[in-house]
């Protein structure tokens, strides 16, 4: 006979456990499965947490070089590679074993395991303790993603940001790294690998870096980072081939042949989604990424689909929110009490220089609301990105015209991530200049630009 549970969670990253433990605190019978065997997914495994654990080594390095501004002295740091990846197979430990301890409080059932689909009400999961069977009510699927592979000749000698950065990882340092791939994972990587030492190539598709960003802030970054990382717009590629003791990446840019060698090529084509086995079964496609309403229901409305493998919004943040959100339509019985709101999920670029955005750019906002007004407030006249000596920089807040609602943010330059924060809030609670004016910010310190550009702003 099967077990009976009231909801079956199959993935424990962001889009699966926020749920899971929410739902068990209300008293549901939660089961949950996942073959890592704890939580956090892609992101703690080899995602966001283990790349911005290398970021930051690559970051004290980098400001190394600016000794002499501080009027300090000393030799920049040299690189010890297996040092770095230890430093964050550390910080991924002692999440794991946070983790374990959240897991065992939980009172969720727990499966070190891969879920399939056996049909409307059943799942099986094979576990390492033995094959498990529940009828379910509602079931979750927060599979996830997985790199996209380009489907090229030679594609087998690419590595991934997996094998770069998954618990564990001992490739050798990339000193000659060929990036295919100008989206945020291939430039995060580029940004920080030249930190370290290396001389990355980046080779993007399209003509521009980070393809559908705001046009200015990937401009930005591209004034940035062409000082330090080449970088090849329009460039198709087309081929990957040994050659001597390296790697040759041919591709094709206005119509030329051409070709950059390098001792690695990382692989940053964009994600894909992870469906489990037997997804059919619930009359749903087992191709592209699994499509969910603003409530994150499936076709089936016993069917929830947070995170990564729907595809609207491919980030740790959003897909836990999306998990919460989920959650509470399920205690609701399927009512629609919450739905997501993917214009207010920030994102983030951790290149030098750093980038966020949330909401509209101008030209969306353009479009939606006819008229609107631009505030912006320049890094080259706030005093703590003269103190880091890092002026190349700006905040650009988005207002609807007349009533000065913020609609969108786009920043370039040191802290962005951070100072995105607070404009988040501001997007998805409908706040305004005036608010964003009144509020009084600490000084001397970057966020102050937020209070300053909303103090300019003039229906
Ligand atoms: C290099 C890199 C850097 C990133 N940096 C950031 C960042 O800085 N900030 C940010 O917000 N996001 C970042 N991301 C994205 C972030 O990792 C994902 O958006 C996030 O992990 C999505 O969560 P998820 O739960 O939807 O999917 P995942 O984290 O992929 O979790 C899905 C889980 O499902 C499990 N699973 C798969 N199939 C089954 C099955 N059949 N049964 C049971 N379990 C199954 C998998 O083992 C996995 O643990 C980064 C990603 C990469 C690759």
């Amino acid at each position: 006979m099967n077990a009976a549970a009231d909801v079956v969670i199959l993935g424990a990253g962001g889009g699966g456990y926020p749920a899971a433990f929410f739902l068990a605190r209300a008293g549901l019978r939660v089961v949950m499965a996942d073959p890592l065997g704890n939580l956090g997914g892609n992101c703690l495994y080899e995602g966001c947490v283990p790349s911005k654990a290398v970021r930051e080594a690559s970051l004290i390095r980098a400001t190394a070089g600016k000794y002499a501004l501080f009027g300090l002295r000393g030799e920049k740091p040299g690189m010890e590679w297996k040092g770095v990846l230890a430093h964050k197979d550390r910080v991924q430990q002692i999440r794991y074993s946070q983790h374990a301890e959240e897991i065992r409080r939980s009172g969720v059932v727990f499966h070190k395991g891969r879920g399939r689909i056996l049909d409307g009400r059943r799942v099986e999961i094979e576990a390492e303790d033995g094959t498990h069977r529940y009828d379910f009510r509602d079931l979750m699927i927060a599979t996830g993603s997985r790199p996209h592979m380009l489907p090229i000749p030679g594609r087998e000698l690419a590595i991934t940001s997996h094998d770069l950065f998954r618990l564990g990882a001992d490739l050798p340092f990339p000193a000659r790294p060929v990036i295919v791939g100008g989206g945020y994972i291939g430039v995060e990587a580029a940004s920080m690998l030249n930190n370290l030492g290396a001389e990355p190539a980046v080779l993007e598709y399209t003509d521009q870096l980070l393809p559908g960003f705001d046009r200015e802030l990937a401009e930005a970054l591209h004034a940035g980072l062409k000082r330090r990382v080449r970088i090849e717009l329009n460039a198709q590629v087309t081929s990957l081939e040994m050659s001597g003791a390296g790697l040759l990446v041919r591709y094709l840019q206005h119509g030329a042949e051409r070709s950059v060698s390098g001792d690695a090529v990382l692989m940053a084509t964009g994600r894909q989604p992870v469906l489990p086995e037997g997804i059919e079964n619930l009359g749903l496609s087992s191709r592209g990424p699994l499509a969910a309403n603003d409530r994150l229901q499936t076709a089936d409305p016993h069917v929830y689909a947070p995170g990564d493998v729907n595809g609207r919004s491919m980030l740790f943040h959003s897909a836990v929110r999306q998990s919460l959100i989920a959650a509470h339509n399920i205690v609701a019985g399927g009512q629609p009490a919450d739905r997501m709101d993917f214009e207010s999920v920030p994102f983030t670029v951790f290149t030098e220089p750093e980038l966020a955005h949330v909401g509209l750019t101008e030209a969306e906002a353009r479009s939606r609301y006819g008229a609107v007004e631009v505030a912006r407030y320049d890094y080259a006249t706030d005093s703590r990105a003269q103190i880091f000596d890092e002026m190349e920089g700006f905040i650009k807040l988005i207002f609807t015209g007349g009533a000065g609602r913020l609609v969108g943010a786009q920043i370039a330059g040191i802290e962005a991530a951070q100072l995105i924060a607070p404009l988040a809030v501001a997007v998805s609670r409908g706040l305004g200049a005036a608010d964003l004016a009144e509020a009084v910010f600490p000084h001397p310190m970057i966020s102050e630009g937020i209070n300053k550009a909303a103090r300019s702003f003039r229906p």
